[in-house]
């Protein structure tokens, strides 16, 4: 079975071929740059060189129909023709507190995601875009929706309301929804197998550690708890990203600078966080080498990070009666040798300690805590186009 994993953004479509058979990717890429100038599709075929195909995309049709286009391809193409692939598995980002798994796309499926676009105005737009390009020119294939929330609809009530009026939940639907819940569940389902525990048994502390990050409180092999919350700005200090904060700072700062309420969600989305804090750069690459280069603002945005990362994990032990696991991945997670150190010192009072010689590694599945270490902790990649695929192929 062949299945087509797309992932929309507001101006680009990645995607993967994947053939489940032996879990292979056949041809992956990503369209950018859509509906302005300077538009592109990379695509590469496994076992050839990648193609850039520079064009100007007026949409996410015209950029899926380059992609279908490419994979059938006479010299670079990966399928004969379309008939070989089989389904087509979306990322939705809000599934709100409709879907607690995965879905085949019907009407009404349809309906609820353009029912949560209320609650998710920036992502899910361009999700039903994804989703209408695709009916349109590929007709009648099988297509599931996976959603970033549905691993988190298990968390219980008294994570998920917020200390407002009662009613703000009942009339808006207010409440904590939690994101990356793919590839939190993915690596979930990983550890347990790398642990040689059954799922329903194995409690961890997942750290989905990347430009956007989130840990969540998995008990039992179900969500408990997650950092992110009605949107993805909660939690963590991230790459661009507030994470927690008074809130009675957002007024505060709306009055003085005289901002709208979208100026100033853009400050805290896209100019906080570790970039906000180091006025450097919101990757944590060059974060690293400017702290490394005496940079003091580039150093406490990073040390700001890491507390804030073992604060989650510190609170997380409390609720669950022990914890199989701490589990690091994307980006940062997967290949932040200083992060990983840095978090895992200082969890020292609680008997956590870290190998130094096997946490010496990037992107590489791995067990880097310490033979005597009171809880294991691993390094798992993330792989949420695989999942996505997973749950897919699940489905058809
Ligand atoms: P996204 O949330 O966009 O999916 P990723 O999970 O790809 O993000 O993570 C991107 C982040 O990972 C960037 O900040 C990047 O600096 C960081 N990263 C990637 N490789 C390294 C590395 N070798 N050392 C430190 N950080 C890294």
């Amino acid at each position: 079975m062949k299945i087509l994993v797309i992932n929309c953004g507001s101006s680009s479509l990645k995607y993967q071929l994947i053939d489940m058979e032996d879990k292979k990717v056949l041809a992956k890429g990503l369209a950018e740059r859509i509906g302005i100038e300077g538009g592109r599709v990379k695509y590469e075929a496994a076992g050839k060189d990648e193609i850039v195909i520079e064009e100007m995309l007026a949409d996410h049709k015209a950029a899926l129909k380059i992609v279908l286009d490419s994979l059938q391809h006479a010299e670079y193409g990966a399928v004969k023709s379309l008939d070989e692939i089989d389904a087509v598995g979306h990322r939705v980002v809000h599934g709100g507190e409709a879907f607690a798994e995965s879905v085949i796309i019907d009407d009404e499926v349809m309906k609820a995601i353009n029912d949560n676009v209320e609650i998710a105005p920036l992502h899910n737009p361009p999700n039903i875009i994804g989703i209408e390009a695709c009916k349109e020119i590929m007709g009648d294939i099988p297509m599931v929706a996976v959603f970033d929330t549905a691993f988190h609809q298990t968390i219980p009530a008294l994570n998920y309301i917020y200390a407002l009026p009662y009613e703000y939940y009942e009339k808006y639907k207010v409440r904590r929804y939690g994101f990356h819940g793919t590839s939190h569940q993915y690596i979930t389902g990983r550890a347990a197998e790398m642990l040689g525990k059954d799922l329903d048994d194995v409690n961890l502390i997942t750290c989905h550690l990347g430009n956007g990050s989130s840990i969540s409180a998995v008990v039992g092999g179900k969500c408990y708890d997650t950092t992110m919350g009605f949107t993805p700005l909660e939690g963590l200090a991230m790459g661009t990203r507030t994470g927690d904060m008074d809130p009675a700072i957002v007024p505060f700062i709306m009055d003085k600078e005289n901002l709208s309420t979208e100026e100033m969600s853009n400050v805290m989305n896209k100019k906080s966080g570790v970039l906000g804090i180091s006025g450097v750069s919101s990757d944590f690459r060059d974060l690293e080498e400017a702290a490394e280069k005496g940079n003091e603002r580039a150093q406490l945005a990073l040390d700001i990070f890491e507390n804030r990362v073992r604060k989650f994990i510190g609170a997380y032990l409390t609720e669950m009666d022990h914890c199989d696991g701490i589990i690091f991945t994307a980006g940062v997670g997967e290949n932040s040798i200083s992060t990983r150190e840095r978090v895992i010192d200082g969890l020292a009072s609680l008997g956590i300690k870290i190998d130094r010689d096997k946490n010496d590694m990037r992107g590489k599945e791995a067990v880097i805590s310490a033979d005597d270490s009171s809880i294991p902790v691993l390094v798992i990649p993330t792989n949420e186009e695989l999942k996505i695929a997973m749950e897919t192929a699940k489905l058809v």
